[in-house]
């Protein structure tokens, strides 16, 4: 059954993923089962997307009441879930505005229009001058404008011609920001960890730095926590772990709970405000089916369990991890309960650990050849995560 689902998947599906051979049926907390009864231990949870497990009780109940009440309105009228979520989630970010999207691609689209127009409108760029600051090895997305600024041959080459505006700078590095700054720049778009680059943790004070330079020149400071954010790295926002307050926080993944897509950016009125009817907008974004999933999620949050779950059970994992390293590891990266393990690439590559590792029953995913992600659902107990990092160490012994 497995075989002939993949074989008609491969022949009738764009081939713009290479998926480990495993077809999954249903799923339960941290654990998946696939459709011949095999189960496994999720590692990946969505790329950071099932923060809270697969069927997380509280978010089902959620969205099975609001499947029976009110699904979708568009945003030409106003429905009872909406404000909740703007309220909620603008409180937990600390932010005044909130514009819902869907995908996370859509919430970057949106950072860089709204940042662009407030470079217009409140800094004076002259028109169409604007720039944004982003970094080498960044992922925020898929449209044309995003792939623009990607410095993956991948995602960037042959989708040309590509959107101006973009100064790509060394990630980690505060001075090369300072250097690339001019009157006309507008905002720096930073991811706090660079997720698909491989777990990237940057320098021990680098976000203070940012900061300190989007307020000293007049830029606003973008920080794409959609796969850093909401409870992944023991904090709710990776950018909290060096007390920094972006202008712009962009969110998604987590945030629609692993059922619905819920992306949206949070800022204040001096920024987002400069947004007017019929300037921005999407039919989905904001809908009550998922304004309601995403309140679930905010009341999740805002009890802190989780934050405080990543951390603990975080440090376990990468007690475990460092262990590792010399014994086919050459470096474990990463924060909380999200860890990028480099595998030794003279004894096997990332994809085939990965592919060992689902043998002994644990779905992990390989990125840039020789790293292997790691992100298990927060709700994971500790005696599953040991279980795992001990196949892995296994995985890895058996090259
Ligand atoms: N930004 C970051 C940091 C991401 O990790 C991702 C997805 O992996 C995106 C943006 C794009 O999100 P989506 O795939 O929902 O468009």
């Amino acid at each position: 059954r497995t075989q002939e689902l993949i074989d008609i998947s491969e022949r009738r599906s764009a081939h713009n993923y290479h998926p480990l051979p495993v077809v999954i049926h249903e799923a339960h907390g941290a654990w998946v089962t696939d459709v011949e009864g095999n189960r496994y231990l999720d590692f990946l949870s969505g790329y950071s997307s099932l923060n809270f497990g697969h069927g997380n009780e509280k978010i089902i109940e959620a969205a099975q009441k609001q499947l029976q009440n009110l699904t979708l309105t568009s945003r030409a009228f106003y429905h009872d879930q909406f404000a909740q979520f703007c309220a909620g989630l603008g409180d937990l970010t600390g932010k005044d505005m909130i514009l819902p999207m869907n995908t996370g691609a859509e919430a970057v689209e949106t950072a860089i229009k709204v940042a662009r127009k407030w470079g217009y409108q409140v800094k004076g760029v002259a028109p169409d001058r604007a720039n944004i600051i982003v970094m080498e090895d960044n992922f925020h997305g898929r449209t044309t404008t995003i792939i623009s600024f990607s410095t993956d041959p991948d995602a960037h080459d042959d989708f040309g011609p590509y959107t101006p505006g973009f100064k790509i700078v060394k990630y980690g590095s505060a001075e090369a920001i300072r250097e690339a700054i001019d009157a006309d720049t507008v905002a720096v778009l930073v991811e706090p960890i660079q997720g698909e680059a491989g777990v990237l943790v940057p320098p021990d004070g680098y976000l203070r730095q940012v900061r300190e330079i989007c307020t000293a020149e007049n830029v606003l400071m973008i920080a794409d926590e959609i796969q850093s954010g909401l409870g992944r790295t023991g904090k709710t926002f990776a950018c909290d772990h060096e007390n920094v307050v972006p202008d712009v926080y962009i969110m998604g993944k987590a945030l629609g709970g692993g059922v619905v897509p819920v992306s949206a950016i949070a800022a204040n009125q001096d920024v987002l405000g400069v947004i007017q009817p019929g300037q921005h907008g999407s039919t989905f974004g904001g809908n009550p089916l998922a304004c309601a999933v995403g309140n679930a999620v905010i009341d999740l949050l805002n009890t802190g369990e989780f934050q405080a779950r990543a951390t603990r059970l975080g440090d376990l994992m990468h007690a475990r991890l460092n262990e590792l390293v010399g014994h086919g590891v050459v470096t474990v990266r990463g924060r909380g309960l999200w860890a990028g393990v480099d595998i030794d690439p003279s004894l096997a590559s990332g994809r085939e650990v990965s592919k060992a590792l689902l043998a002994l029953g644990v779905l992990a995913k390989d990125t840039h050849g020789s790293t292997v992600r790691l992100a298990p659902p927060i709700v994971i107990s500790e005696e599953d995560l040991m279980w795992a990092l001990d196949r892995l160490a296994e995985a890895i012994e058996s090259f």
